[in-house]
């Protein structure tokens, strides 16, 4: 057991923890606040070779691993989670299924538009009635002259409506197997198909400047080979991705965690009352090494499920673990940092006002705390 990064991973690091400190975090507030498209990030983040971190470099990646891409989005996250949620849809959820199970076609289209951010990537699950019961899509799509035709609605997908989305990986009923159960496929839909329509952003508690969006299908065309891997392999395969998408999650709770610390800390150390720092008051110290000690914690949690993913072993119910507290810690973690600053964490000048809403999701997205428990209560044999 080694604790120590490598140097590979010790200079990733500190490139986005300079690019977060330098680029991002003087734009976030206004992000923020405007709920405008962080663009010229996303291409910064393309040339820095930050958004296809864990894929080789034949299909245009960075050639790292999973350890470097959770080390990369908790970077980003401890800044602005809108920014390290566009990152993290767009590799785990939106790249990652042509990566696993695309064509060879689909690959060589696709993934070096997406592994260099000229296009982003989404991934199509959640539905009005398929939330954590991600099983019941109601989305249909039926084989005609050789094309599949599609008809359904999603929600609250992430990348999908930007002006550089290029496609989105939808999970579509595409017949019933011979059990009588709902055959699911994944099928590849690019942006522009007719019939394919993206309505307008959600008005969210937080992430304001990442894209989040309901999208329709009505009679929308796509050749027979978009199917993303085999027809019918869509459960499973979408399982597959959301284990992965936990890992970058997870990152984004460690990240958000210690970006709350960070800035408790700063104003423990500059906010006087009683005639001394705040930070000399040992209700407040309690609370900042309270965070500092969960925080080391979930940050052990994180990598370890990255670490076993390098490692080829199985990483699910480490990435449900991770998930589970990482997001709990995140919200409390932002609140407490909302308290130290006192009246002023309440006022949007202040981060932590921002990393307080950004916070929650974290306990709702790519599967709540309770789907998150009934996975790890699966592995304890319940
Ligand atoms: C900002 C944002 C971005 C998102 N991005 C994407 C995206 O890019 N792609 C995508 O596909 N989805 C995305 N989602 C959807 C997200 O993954 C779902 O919202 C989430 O999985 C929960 O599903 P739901 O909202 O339908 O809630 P429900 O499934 O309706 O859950 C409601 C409540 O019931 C609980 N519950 C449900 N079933 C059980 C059970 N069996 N036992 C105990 N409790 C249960 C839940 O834990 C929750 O507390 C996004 C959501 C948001 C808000």
């Amino acid at each position: 057991m080694d604790f120590d990064l490598s140097d590979d991973h010790r200079l990733l690091r500190g490139t986005v923890r300079e690019f977060a400190r330098e680029e991002i975090a003087p734009v976030a507030a206004e992000l923020d606040r405007t709920g405008a498209f962080p663009y010229e990030l996303v291409r910064r983040l393309g040339e820095l070779n930050l958004m296809g971190i864990p894929f080789p470099q034949e299909v245009g990646g960075a050639g790292a691993d999973t350890l470097a891409y959770a080390i990369a989005v908790e970077e980003l996250a401890r800044v602005d989670s809108s920014v390290a949620i566009t990152v993290c849809a767009h590799t785990s959820l939106g790249t990652q299924p042509i990566y696993l199970f695309g064509s060879a076609r689909q690959r060589a289209e696709w993934l070096p538009l997406l592994t260099s951010g000229q296009r982003l990537g989404a991934f199509g699950l959640t539905e009005p009635e398929a939330g954590s019961d991600a099983g019941n899509v109601r989305t249909r799509a039926r084989l005609e002259d050789g094309e599949w035709v599609v008809d359904g609605a999603k929600q609250f997908i992430t990348n999908a409506g930007t002006d550089i989305s290029g496609c989105v990986v939808i999970t579509a009923v595409t017949g019933v197997d011979g059990a009588g159960r709902k055959e699911i496929s994944n099928l590849l839909i690019p942006n522009g198909t007719p019939g394919y329509e993206i309505g307008p952003p959600y008005r969210k508690m937080g992430w304001h400047a990442s894209d989040t969006r309901p999208l329709s299908f009505a009679g929308a065309r796509v050749p027979a080979d978009h199917l993303v891997g085999a027809r019918g392999a869509g459960f499973k395969q979408f399982l597959r991705v959301l284990d992965i998408g936990r890992i970058g999650v997870a990152a984004m709770g460690v990240g958000l965690a210690q970006g709350a610390l960070d800035e408790a800390l700063r104003y423990a150390r500059e906010r006087t009352a009683f005639g001394q720092a705040i930070g000399r008051f040992q209700a407040i110290q309690a609370k900042l090494a309270d965070m500092a000690t969960e925080i080391a914690a979930a940050r052990l949690l994180t990598y370890r499920a990255a670490v076993l993913k390098d490692q080829g072993r199985d990483f699910s119910l480490a990435a449900a673990q991770a998930k589970l507290k990482t997001g709990r810690l995140a919200v409390r973690a932002a609140e407490e940092a909302v308290q130290i600053h006192g009246g002023y964490g309440y006022i949007e000048e202040y981060p932590v006002c921002r990393f307080y809403r950004d916070a929650k999701i974290l306990t709702i997205g790519e599967g709540t705390d309770e789907v998150q428990q009934m996975v790890i209560a699966r592995a304890l044999g319940v």
